[in-house]
Formats: structure tokens, sequence, C-alpha cells
């Protein structure tokens, strides 16, 4: 039988009711073996997550003001999740450890460690389970890269398939042996490496939305769910601002082709959005639509710039040399144009545009500023006749002018840039074409 990996998120084990519900979901499938908690995360709107009361008392430790508020608030929440599911973790003692090892100057990662350890040892008490501290197998650089021998390791550690394991996210230990931290959200990456580490059949992620959405909810309503996405499509929807799960978490389960179900812990029942290695279908033809704000563009002419060696060289090189990493690049036999992050050029615009005129000499050059970008994305796209013209009717039809197009190298997307003002309009109008009509 083969093994499931289920990280929880902070809200599923906000407190002891949530600790019930994860035990109910995985005495519900027995193939739910290894467990990955994070902190607990907010009960409801006003409360603090743990790993921020935790980075509090360090940040007031340091700073020599005393940290009884925030330690005061983690006792009780730890206390209390202990007490209310009748368990012994020993949690006093813990958090009495915990409090001289701050006063003694503990460091930033291990103190933010602690979230996810005291959770747990309260969750491998309450399940009964064997506790595998990730300090002793995940090994990180100074970077955060996992090193290779973490997973060999790590699966050995959990090597018994009859056997519950519970390892908590968010922090290994560095190159020297010291406690070190994944960046924010980094269970999720435990997660992939604990499920790669036992070569699970499935990596569940247990959060509090049934699945990721196909657009930013703020600007489209109640946009529909996705049910199945590709390691591919997911990286290009986040990293154009689609707010999924860690995008370093991808990399442990994709090179294991290990899928990924996102599932919500307080409904259980609901398929959730499944990640997986090689696309076999899609209900809508894309996957999804992402966007983001604040980018500009430097438009560059020059005539017979296509005969022109080291033209693209020359440009790339004046940004380099400023350290600027740009976006897209698409060009044409006499133009070429550079997008780029606004706060790449910060203030260095007009020094960029005069070192550029005197690098290619071009006819013209302008910075048209304020421009928001739009990914269209899915595998189906570049299989399917009439996707683009979709796009621009449906960008058309709103009235919203179109600055940029581009479809990457990929196939996977077709990128549109837009004024910035025309943004939200333009994503509700790529929604509605795409998704409900
Ligand atoms: N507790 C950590 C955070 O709040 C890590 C995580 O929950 O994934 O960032």
């Amino acid at each position: 039988m083969g093994r499931i990996a289920s990280k929880f998120g902070g809200t599923s084990v906000a407190d002891a009711n949530q600790f019930r519900k994860v035990k109910a979901i995985l005495d519900g499938d027995p193939r739910r073996r290894v467990v990955v908690p994070s902190a607990p995360g907010k009960r409801h709107k006003d409360d603090h997550k743990v790993t921020d009361l935790l980075y509090l008392c360090h940040e007031m430790a340091a700073a020599k003001t005393g940290f009884t508020t925030p330690f005061e608030q983690l006792r009780q929440r730890f206390l209390e999740i202990e007490q209310d599911l009748g368990v012994a973790a020993n949690m006093a003692a813990e958090l009495a450890t915990f409090h001289r090892e701050v006063e003694a100057g503990a460091s930033r990662d291990f103190i933010a460690s602690r979230g996810e350890y005291f959770s747990g040892r309260i969750m491998a008490a309450f399940l009964g389970a064997e506790f595998v501290d990730p300090k002793d197998y995940v090994v990180m650089d100074a970077d955060g890269n996992v090193q290779p021998q973490t997973y060999a390791a790590l699966g050995q550690a959990m090597a018994d398939e009859t056997k519950r394991y519970v390892m908590p996210g968010f922090y290994g230990r560095d190159l020297h042996g010291k406690i070190k931290t994944f960046s924010r959200g980094g269970s999720d990456i435990s997660g992939a490496i604990a499920a790669r580490a036992v070569m699970a059949e499935l990596y569940e992620n247990w959060t509090d939305v049934s699945g990721l959405l196909m657009a930013d909810p703020r600007i489209v309503q109640h946009p529909c769910h996705m049910d199945q996405v590709t390691y591919r499509e997911i990286r290009e929807l986040s990293y154009m601002g689609a707010s999924v799960f860690h995008d370093e978490a991808i990399l442990p389960v994709r090179e294991a082709k290990i899928p990924i179900n996102i599932k919500n812990t307080n409904h259980p029942q609901e398929p959730g959005t499944l990640i997986v290695p090689v696309f076999s279908e899609s209900k809508y033809k894309i996957a999804g639509i992402a966007g983001k704000k604040h980018f500009c563009m430097i438009n560059l002419e020059k005539s017979l710039m296509n005969k022109e060696v080291g033209f693209v060289y020359n440009v790339l090189g004046v940004l380099a040399r400023h350290g600027i990493s740009f976006e897209h690049c698409p060009t044409s036999i006499d133009s070429m144009s550079v997008i780029l992050e606004e706060k790449r050029l910060a203030d260095k615009g007009d020094i960029v545009l005069d070192e550029l005129r005197r690098a290619v000499n071009p006819d013209r050059i302008e910075l048209v500023e304020d421009l928001a970008l739009i990914a269209i994305v899915g595998e189906d796209l570049a299989n399917t006749p009439g996707m683009a013209a979709k796009v621009f009717t449906a960008l058309a039809g709103e009235g919203v002018n179109v600055r940029i197009i581009n479809q990457g190298a990929s196939e996977l997307n077709i990128i549109v840039g837009v004024k910035e003002d025309d943004y939200e309009k333009a994503v509700r109008a790529l929604y509605l074409t795409f998704v409900t009509a």
C-alpha cells in the first residue's frame, strides 16, 4: 500500500477542535501515515498567528524590552490545546525551557521554529504517532536550498510503513547544524520534502479553502475552483501573482512526479484541486487567469535593427550593468521592448534611458509606465485554435486597449499588458469569456 503525506496549515491546527478534525481526516484513510503540521494560525480574523507571536518574542527580547505579553499568549494557546485534547505532551516544561532559551539569546530562526515544534509535539501525542524532528534530517544551505542527503535520511527515519509519523513543518538545520527555517509559509516545503522522502503516492496539502481559484476573488466574484492543474500551469500562475501555496514546495514533489491535492480541513469531502505532473484534460481550456500591476516597458525603435548585430545584447547589457532583471522582451523587425517591474527601475529610469541612447542610438525610445500584465494560462492553449482571438475579443468588448501581447516559448500562456486602470475590467472580461460564457 502506498503512503500519503498530509500537511496541515495553520488554520487546520488553530485550536483543539481543529486538531480533532485532523485526526478524523487521518483516520479516514489508512494510507495517511506521514503528517506535517504548521504552527497554529488564526482562530478568527483578529487573532494572532503563533509564528507572528514568536517573531515578536524575538524582537522584544533582542530590544531588551521583555517579551512577557507575546510569550504568555503563546503559552496559553499551547497549554489550552494540550489540556482540551487531554494529552500529555509536556507543554508546561517545554515552554519553560523555551522561555529560558529566548532569554539566553536564542536565534530568530530557532525561536520561529518552535511554533511548528510544539504543534508537532502535541499532534504526535494526540495521534499516538512517532515524532520526527526535522532538525535531524532536513538540511539546507544558507539560501534555504534543500540538500540532497535530506531525502534518504528522512526516508530512513520514516521507513516503517505501518507506523504514523509526525514531522513539524517550516524548519530543518543549516550546514553548521543550527536550526534554520524556510521562508514564511514554508511548511508547504516541509510537506513536499516528507512526501518525496517516503516516495508517497500523494502529497495532501490541507488548508482552509476547497482548492485553488481560477481567478483572484477580489476581482472576480466567486471564481470557480480548479479541479486539475499541472505543475507547469501552477508555476506560471503563482509567478504571475496567484496566491497558491509556496512556490518552492513544488520542486521536491515535481522531481518525483508525486501529485499534490489541495484540500479543505473544514470540508474534507470536497475534492479540492489536484496538481498533476502530466496534463490530461481541461474543462475550460485554461487553468486560470492571474496578473500583476506595477510594470513598465521601454520601447526602442531603429530602422534596420534586424541587421544590426548585437542590438539586443547591447540593450540588455545596459540593464545588466545596473543589476536590473526584466520579465519579457518582445521584438519586431525594427523595434524591441523590454518589460520590467517598475521597482526594478526605481529612480534609475532617466539614467538607463540615457545609457540606452548612447549604447544603441535608437531612432525613438520611450518609457511607458503604469502597466499591468495578465497571464491566461493553460496547457491546452497551444493546441486549441481561436484562443488568442477569444482573448482579444473579450478585451475589445470592454474597450480595453492591449499594449503588450506575448506568448511565451512554453506556449503555456498568453500574456497581455494593459493600462493599470483597465486591469480589473480586463481580468473580469477574460474570466467571463473563458469560464462562464
Ligand atoms: N508557521 C509558518 C508561517 O506562518 C510556516 C507555515 O505555516 O507554513 O509562515
